[in-house]
């Protein structure tokens, strides 16, 4: 059995290289987001201390409490490892600091005093795994403060790597995230390992200058979030949690995907001369609000806003959105541990169909499932287990018609809005005309039950749409056109599911590529299927709102967008500058072409065209 100086040495070896080090500037390249420039303190929210609630247990419990504990040290271990394989991608001075930190965690993690100390305290006191943790870590904390040392600030760290690993080990043990976003000062910039969705949607853009993280990927729902809100972001950031400190400044450019933790002069003078260019750029921007989306031979372009949550609502009014092309109604379900039922949900579309005054809504039934699914456990939605494969389980439309209940409160609350202006309806994750088919007859059902309860329903009822985002549903798209009244092609699950890339997974980033023939190809089948019958078909992933894309979606046929509201002006400023038949003739280039990087070099060599003005 090792001693217990020779397991604490490395811990208080290793770091104090580190300490000896002035903290410096540390550059962390992660995925841009949502574009913007944050300049802000650092507030770290896994650095909330975890406290959980003292708990005893019964003396039959204590094997399954032992249990506990050692799952949750598998999971840290896990965590400490996936850092670790990590570090290679950071600028070497970041590598020389974090890897003895790591290293101290690992031997922590191991056959430690902590570990043993806690395991003892649970048999003997009769203690939760998390009370033990936290006890046995304070008692160790204490004797390390206690000691004679002239290297105080030795003694310090090397207690607060022992708070630190426990607070993981409570988080893990609790499943908690440990974070409090109520608390982020103002002005700050938040530092996350990862933001679900759900967190994302309780931020406050007035409040809150960035947002990094270590997970999370370009088109994911976090990333999506964030940009609605504007809140410029960076994710995939990897190592970023192990060298923020709570408090340090740092800035943040959501456009190049950079973070600068403790900026030097230079840069943060940089990041001062960008935050002003981007002010600018966004008032001659905001001049194009008023301006037609047209192309310079006169082909008008809609131009529409996709909705996260009723706060972005100004936001779109002050884009000049043509409508809402995609409501996504995850918001109403998320947060809360019940359902919303048929009146929850009418307030709720009431508020955003008026605040459209007249201009058509898209309302996408509920799309639950994929990274959602933690959530939607709490509120009851879903099965509890989940499923080996999350994304190819009982998610979207699939599982709307197993539930059948929930598809109808909501077809009720939408066609009592309808009243109040154009509404249509989108189905989410199609895979085949059938699914739609079913869904149609619960919809016609529904709108029977409500005439016959002498409520006014459209005589017309509200378009009936598919969103087009898989595979199956791509190529099926002739069939699933003779079921659907419209056609919205999500490129995000699109891109996701025919290339077997998660779009929220930092690690397999690299490999998410709307832009392969693969997809450009599945995305013109599915159009070229929808203009045959001429039925109405946009785009509503995030495609939709890229500049650049813009020449080769309207070479495609494609004559609606929806996008995030501040996504328009620059969308629309890019269509104006185009001509209509330049853009078929550049399709038909990119589309002659297999070769991913070929049609990369193809588009981005648009950018000019698309980026002048
Ligand atoms: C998409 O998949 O492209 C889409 C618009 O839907 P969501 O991003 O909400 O999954
Ligand atoms: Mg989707």
């Amino acid at each position: 059995m090792k001693s217990e100086k020779a397991e604490t040495k490395p811990i208080a070896e290793a770091p104090k290289k580190a300490a000896a080090r002035k903290p410096r500037e540390i550059a962390i390249r992660g995925i841009p987001v949502s574009s913007g420039i944050a300049i802000g303190p650092v507030f770290d929210t896994t650095e909330v201390p975890a406290e959980a609630p003292r708990r005893s247990i019964g003396a039959g419990e204590v094997e399954a409490e032992k249990q506990r504990l050692a799952e949750a040290v598998t999971l840290s271990r896990k965590q400490i490892g996936k850092l670790k394989s990590r570090l290679s991608v950071l600028p070497e001075e970041a590598q020389e600091e974090l890897e003895p930190l790591l290293d101290a965690y690992a031997m922590m993690l191991g056959n430690s005093r902590l570990l043993r100390g806690a395991r003892k305290r649970i048999e003997a006191e009769l203690l939760a795994a998390e009370t033990a943790v936290q006890d046995e870590a304070e008692a160790i904390a204490t004797i390390i403060l206690a000691q004679k040392d002239d290297d105080r600030a030795g003694l310090n760290r090397r207690a607060g790597e022992v708070r630190e690993i426990a607070r993981r080990l409570t988080r893990n043990l609790t499943a908690t995230p440990f974070r409090s976003l109520k608390e982020v000062p103002e002005g700050a910039i938040l530092v996350a390992e990862e933001l679900t969705p759900a967190d994302a949607a309780l931020l406050d853009p007035a409040r809150i200058a960035g947002v990094a993280t270590e997970e999370g990927g370009a088109d994911g729902h976090t990333a999506i979030m964030l940009r609605a809100l504007g809140i410029p972001s960076v994710l995939g950031a990897s190592g970023l949690t192990e060298s923020a400190v709570r408090g340090e400044p740092a800035v943040l450019d959501g456009s190049a995907g950079l973070v600068v933790l403790r900026p030097g002069e230079r840069a943060l003078e940089k990041a001062k001369e960008s935050l002003a260019a981007f002010a600018r750029e966004r008032a001659k921007l905001a001049k194009l609000r008023r301006l037609p989306a047209v192309t310079t031979d006169g082909e008008p372009v809609e131009l529409q806003a996709n909705l996260e949550i009723p706060a972005e609502l100004p936001l779109i009014a002050q884009a000049g959105a043509q409508g809402i092309g995609l409501l996504r109604t995850e918001f109403l379900f998320m947060n809360r541990e019940d359902l919303p039922d048929e009146e929850a949900q009418l307030a709720a579309y009431t508020q955003i169909v008026e605040a459209m005054a007249g201009d058509p809504v898209t309302i996408r039934v509920l799309d639950w499932g994929g990274e959602k699914d933690m959530e939607a456990q709490a509120s009851g939605i879903a099965p509890t287990h989940a499923g080996p494969n999350p994304a190819l389980g009982l998610r979207g439309l699939r599982l709307l018609l197993k539930r059948p209940e929930l598809l109808e409160a909501q077809f009720a609350a939408i066609l009592r809005v309808a009243e109040r202006g154009p509404v249509r309806i989108l189905l989410p994750l199609v895979t085949n005309p059938a699914e739609v088919r079913q869904a149609r007859e619960i919809y016609e059902r529904v709108a029977r039950r409500l005439r016959r309860k002498g409520v006014g329903v459209p005589e017309k009822l509200p378009e009936l749409g598919a969103m087009i985002e898989t595979p199956g549903a791509a190529l099926a798209a002739d069939a699933i056109a003779l079921e659907a009244d419209f056609f919205a092609i999500g490129t995000n699950d699109l891109a996701m599911y025919t290339l077997a890339v998660d779009r929220a997974e930092s690690e397999v980033s690299h490999l998410y590529d709307p832009l392969h023939p693969a997809v450009l190809r599945l995305m013109q089948f599915a159009t070229e299927a929808a203009l045959r019958l001429r039925m109405p078909v946009s785009v509503c992933g995030e495609m939709g709102g890229n500049p650049r894309l813009v020449p080769l979606l309207l070479g495609l046929g494609i004559r609606c967008l929806s996008m995030n509201a501040s996504a328009i002006p620059r969308v629309k400023q890019a269509i104006r500058a185009l001509d209509i038949s330049d853009c078929a003739r550049f399709a038909r280039r990119v589309m002659e072409q297999s070769d991913p990087e070929r049609i990369q070099e193809l588009v981005m060599s648009q950018g000019h065209v698309t980026e002048r003005n």
